[in-house]
């Protein structure tokens, strides 16, 4: 399989080469030449597999030529043998044609670790084939940031340096990143803002001179490709258990950077009988408003009970759009220039066609969140995070008919929420699964550091073990 980038240039690269790149060099995104297609009859015989089986049949022809057979199979088994529940994706109806599929059973309870602790491995062992050690930089406002250091900790080819705002992140979440005691993770507590924290990491990536001599900065934000291709496998594994291919099933997505909900997109394509993909959004709903009035344009950012869904441009749209510009490099290439000229754009006709032919929106703000919580407790015992509650109010808004079934991503766990669903009202104590019930007795390990980028970078050096 050989990748491409959306703003046409012509290069085209291996699987390896996109993994560690991450952005192509003309600033688009990577995407396969060409999909993978599964039959009925494939689909009838994926249906018995496990998840890691089932996972090893969808991703093989995005890596093969790049990794053997058997260390690909090991790296998707030590990946998802991190996770708590035996069916990694459990599915869990609550009402007569709706089912959560329930994301979060892994180290750090959100979504994120389906393409991380994949990611992780996959890096260390392209790196170690190499003879290389690469460098993971990130900043993140408090949510995010644990995934990704869990994605590294068992990667000895790697070191992670996380940056979060000094004391501008809940306890809990500082703790997911900072009890996570190992050589090479490293956490950064910058005197500063989250803005400060994410232009430094900018800054490094452009310039990477502070490094030890055959070090590379690797980036593991939403746009790397293989975690887009991680994540395609739980269409597949929950519309299966759902009776595809015989049925038809749709799917409800609480959607921020438009990673998740892509890959839903790209499982259709690759032959799942998915009915609609409806993209869940919060305030920031630049997405609902793309899709529901064709104005895709940039708006103030909004602080929302479902944090991990708050951005105000989608990075990962440009990937849809490349296909909705029937993959006209060139011509997209334009309007992203145009867009990230004006915070404005508006779709040619048959290109918006091109993308409501596939999906359709929602977007809820904190009272309907709120709202959602309460009612999915009060209907079915079922308690939703925030981010999942939105999920499952768009599902109802959208829903076209009352035998359509429909698939609701639950991509965090309600603990990691907590204040949102004490303010819905529900009268539930929401615990933390058992391996992070002793979270706040774990000792941590982390620098704080002032605000100065030579100070940081110094420390970087200092830290990253030759
Ligand atoms: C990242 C995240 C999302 C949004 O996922 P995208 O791929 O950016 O659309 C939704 N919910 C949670 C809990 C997340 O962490």
């Amino acid at each position: 399989m050989k990748y491409q980038s959306t703003r046409g240039a012509s290069e085209q690269l291996s699987f390896e080469d996109v993994l560690l790149k991450g952005l192509a060099n003309d600033g688009g995104l990577f995407v396969p030449t060409e999909l993978p297609k599964f039959s009925n009859e494939d689909l009838t015989r994926l249906a018995t597999l496990s998840y890691e089986a089932l996972a090893f049949e969808i991703m093989w022809p995005f890596v093969e030529g790049c990794i053997s057979a058997v260390d690909f199979r090991a790296l998707i088994d030590d990946a998802y043998a991190q996770f708590n529940h035996s069916a990694v994706a459990p599915l869990v109806q609550i009402d007569q044609r709706t089912w959560v599929l329930e994301l979060f059973h892994g180290p750090t309870l959100a979504f994120k670790d389906f393409a991380l602790q994949l990611l992780g491995r996959l890096l260390n062992h392209f790196l170690s084939k190499r003879n290389q050690h690469g460098v993971v930089m990130g900043a993140t406002s408090g949510d995010t940031g644990s995934a990704a250091i869990e994605a590294c900790v068992a990667c000895d080819h790697l070191d992670i340096f996380i940056l979060h705002p000094h004391q501008r992140v809940s306890e809990v979440q500082r703790r997911q990143m900072t009890t996570v005691l190992s050589d090479n993770v490293h956490n950064i507590a910058l005197e500063g803002h989250f803005d400060n924290c994410q232009q430094m990491v900018k800054t490094s990536f452009a310039d990477q001179s502070f490094l030890p001599e055959g070090r590379q900065l690797i980036a593991v934000n939403s746009i790397n490709w293989a975690r887009i291709m991680a994540q395609i496998v739980y269409y597949f594994s929950s519309a299966l258990a759902l009776g595809a291919p015989q049925k038809q099933i749709s799917f409800s997505v609480p959607t921020g950077n438009f990673g998740d909900i892509y890959a839903g997109y790209l499982a259709k394509q690759m032959g799942l009988p998915i009915g609609q993909l409806v993209v869940a959004t919060n305030a920031n709903n630049i997405l609902h408003r793309a899709i529901s009035a064709n104005d895709y344009s940039k708006q103030g950012l909004q602080k929302t009970y479902s944090p991990s869904m708050d951005i105000m441009v989608s990075s990962n749209f440009e990937r849809l759009l490349f296909d909705a510009f029937d993959q006209n490099g060139e011509a997209l290439k334009a309007e992203m220039e145009s867009f990230a000229a004006t915070g404005e754009l508006s779709l040619p006709a048959e290109v918006y066609q091109n993308v409501i032919t596939h999906f359709s929106s929602a977007a809820l703000d904190d009272e309907d969140t709120l709202t959602w919580i309460r009612d999915t407790f009060a209907q079915s015992g079922y308690l939703a995070d925030p981010h999942t509650a939105i999920g499952i109010g768009a599902a109802a808004a959208c829903r076209r008919s009352d035998d359509e079934v429909m698939v609701c991503l639950a991509t965090a766990h309600a603990a990691k929420f907590e204040d949102a669903v004490k303010a819905s009202g529900v009268d539930q104590e929401v615990v933390l699964p058992a391996h992070l019930t002793d979270l706040l007795d774990r000792e941590e390990s982390y620098e704080v550091i002032e605000n100065n980028l030579e100070t940081v970078q110094s420390w970087i050096q200092q830290q990253v073990n030759i």
